[in-house]
């Protein structure tokens, strides 16, 4: 625990500026309590408000990242060595969809409209969530794909403390290869990557390799690409991506919880950056030191 709390200082000043003991649970379903939002009250949403003592409980970060960047990645792999869940706002869309709740069949329709789902079912999603792991005794969590839009980190803010925001990057050149060699098995629908990225360094940046992730043969002969993964297209997802985030990334900046992450290659080179950035790099040497 003192580890978590020296990682929390040193990644999050923010966090130990909150008042201590603030240990608050409340209902507040008829939106009339102060600090939620207006947008949430006058959307009628049911929410827990989870606000607990960075001291008392584990990371609540937010992984921001464009489209291929391979931000569920890192985010499950850091939730994995931080014991926080990993929860990713499209897996409890997907969930809700399966499950035989009245609201599926609302967000069922919103789905098949190829309409965005609506903050308000985001956020009530999300809620259900938190207040779920809350009763099961989790603590923390690292949150993927939300906020996508000031209102939705505003909203956030309302619900809960944000200690640290990780905005991954990636060259758009090296994105753009990555997503056009996405290749998924029809068979067994596990995804692979046949890009070979290789870029030399230029202007003082530094150069970028990446290696395939290739088939094993039983797959290699039943590899097929998304529809939607050509140049034209993924360039006009990161279009409206970045026009999109910019936005949320500049709140989270304001408050000073960003920090900004350029990976410098795949999985390998940039897991090691990555904990280096997030002062876990001597994580277990600093357990055993305060233990
Ligand atoms: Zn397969």
């Amino acid at each position: 625990m003192a580890a978590f709390n020296r990682l929390l200082r040193a990644a999050a000043p923010v966090a130990s500026t909150l008042s201590p003991a603030r240990r608050v649970l409340s209902s507040v379903a008829s939106g009339a309590t102060a600090g939620i939002p207006a947008s949430l009250a006058r959307a009628g949403a049911s929410v827990l408000v989870v606000r607990r003592d960075p001291a008392e409980r584990n990371i609540q970060w937010v992984f921001l990242g464009c489209p291929g960047v391979g931000k569920g990645t890192y985010a499950s792999r850091l939730s994995q060595l931080l014991g926080v869940p990993h929860i990713a706002t499209g897996d409890l869309v997907r969930e809700e969809l399966s499950s035989s709740d009245p609201l599926a069949r609302q967000l069922a329709d919103i789905v098949n409209q190829g309409q965005l789902v609506p903050d308000e079912i985001i956020i009530e999603l999300l809620s259900k969530r938190l207040e779920k792991g809350v009763a099961k005794g989790e603590s923390g969590f690292i949150l993927d794909g939300f906020p996508r839009t000031i209102r939705q980190a505003e909203i956030l803010d309302g619900v809960t403390d944000i200690d640290l925001v990780v905005n991954l990057k990636l060259r758009e050149e090296v994105l753009l290869e990555k997503c056009i060699g996405r290749r998924i098995c029809s068979q067994c629908g596990k995804n692979f990557n046949v890009a070979s990225i290789k870029m030399k360094g230029e202007n003082g940046r530094p150069g970028i390799s990446m290696a395939p992730l290739l088939p094993p043969v039983q797959c290699a002969s039943k590899l097929i690409s998304r529809a939607d993964d050509t140049e034209e297209v993924v360039k006009e997802r990161l279009r409206v991506y970045h026009e999109l985030s910019q936005p949320v990334e500049g709140y989270y900046r304001s408050q000073g919880k960003l920090l900004e992450f350029d990976l410098p290659g795949g999985i390998p080179e940039s897991w090691p950056k990555l904990l280096q950035a997030l002062n876990l790099e001597d994580h277990d040497d600093k357990q055993s030191a305060a233990a």
